[in-house]
C-alpha cells in the first residue's frame, strides 16, 4: 500500500470516527444542540455555523484554499441549492456560485422567478479542492455536519441537488444523476430532487431542457 493510499484511509477513518461521534450525539440525525440557541433566529444560528467553517482544519483543504465559501441567500428561503464544492472563482470570493456555472444557474433561479437572495444555496464542501478535482469521500465526510446543520436550520420547502457529490452526499446513493434526477426524494422531512449540475449544462447544453422540466415540478411542488 503506497504511502497516499495510507494517508487517505487514515483521514477516512478520522472523519468516520467524527461522524459517528457526532451521530451518536446528536441520537442518529445531525440537529441543532438543544439549548438556548433554540430561542435565536435562523440567522444568529447560520452565522454561529459559519464561525464554525471559519475555524475549521477537519481536513487539508483548508491549508490549500483562499476563501471558505460557507453558503449564502436567505435563511428563510423556501429553496435551496446544493452544489459539489468552491472552484476558482467561488474560492477568490467566498461565495458560491459565481463564476460561469454560477452565472447559470443564477438564470435558472431568476427564471424560476426567485432572486438569488430568495434562495439558499451551499456547497457539500466548503473549501475548493485544488485544481477543482472531485471531493474526497474523506472530504465530504469531515464536511458533512456543516451542511447537515445548515439544512437543519434554514429547513426550506425543497432541496435541489446539484450534480451526483451533491446527490450521493445527501442521498447517500452511487446512482448516476440520469438514473435519479426529476423525481423527489425524502431527506429528513424535506423534499429533495436531483438533477444535472450547471457545470454539466455548460458543456452539454441540449440538457437544459431536462433541468427545466426538473425545476417545473420543484416549482409546482412549492406553489401548493
Ligand atoms: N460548482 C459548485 O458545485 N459549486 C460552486 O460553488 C461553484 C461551482
Amino acid at each position: 500500500m503506497n504511502n497516499l493510499i495510507k494517508y487517505e484511509l487514515r483521514q477516512i477513518i478520522e472523519s468516520v470516527r467524527s461522524y459517528v461521534e457526532l451521530e451518536n450525539y446528536t441520537g442518529g440525525a445531525v440537529v441543532i444542540k438543544k439549548d438556548d440557541s433554540q430561542d435565536q433566529s435562523k440567522g444568529a444560528l447560520l452565522k454561529e455555523v459559519r464561525t464554525e467553517v471559519f475555524a475549521c482544519s477537519a481536513c487539508p483543504l483548508h491549508k490549500t484554499k483562499t476563501n471558505f465559501v460557507f453558503g449564502a441567500g436567505s435563511p428563510d428561503a423556501e429553496l435551496m441549492f446544493i452544489g459539489e464544492a468552491p472552484g476558482y472563482d467561488e474560492d477568490q470570493r467566498g461565495e458560491p456560485f459565481v463564476g460561469r456555472a454560477g452565472q447559470l444557474l443564477t438564470k435558472i433561479i431568476e427564471a424560476m422567478g426567485y432572486k438569488r437572495s430568495d434562495v439558499y444555496i451551499a456547497n457539500v464542501l466548503k473549501c475548493r479542492p485544488p485544481d477543482n478535482r472531485s471531493p474526497l469521500p474523506s472530504e465530504v465526510l469531515s464536511c458533512h455536519g456543516y451542511l447537515g446543520r445548515q439544512v437543519q436550520i434554514i429547513r426550506p420547502k425543497a432541496i435541489c441537488l446539484l450534480g451526483k457529490f451533491a446527490a450521493s452526499a445527501i442521498l447517500k446513493t452511487d446512482s448516476t444523476i440520469s438514473q435519479i434526477r426529476g423525481k423527489f426524494y425524502d431527506y429528513n422531512g424535506i423534499k429533495t430532487m436531483p438533477t444535472f449540475h450547471p457545470a454539466y449544462l455548460l458543456r452539454n447544453p441540449d440538457d437544459k431542457k431536462i433541468v427545466w422540466q426538473d425545476m417545473k415540478k420543484i416549482m409546482a411542488y412549492l406553489k401548493e
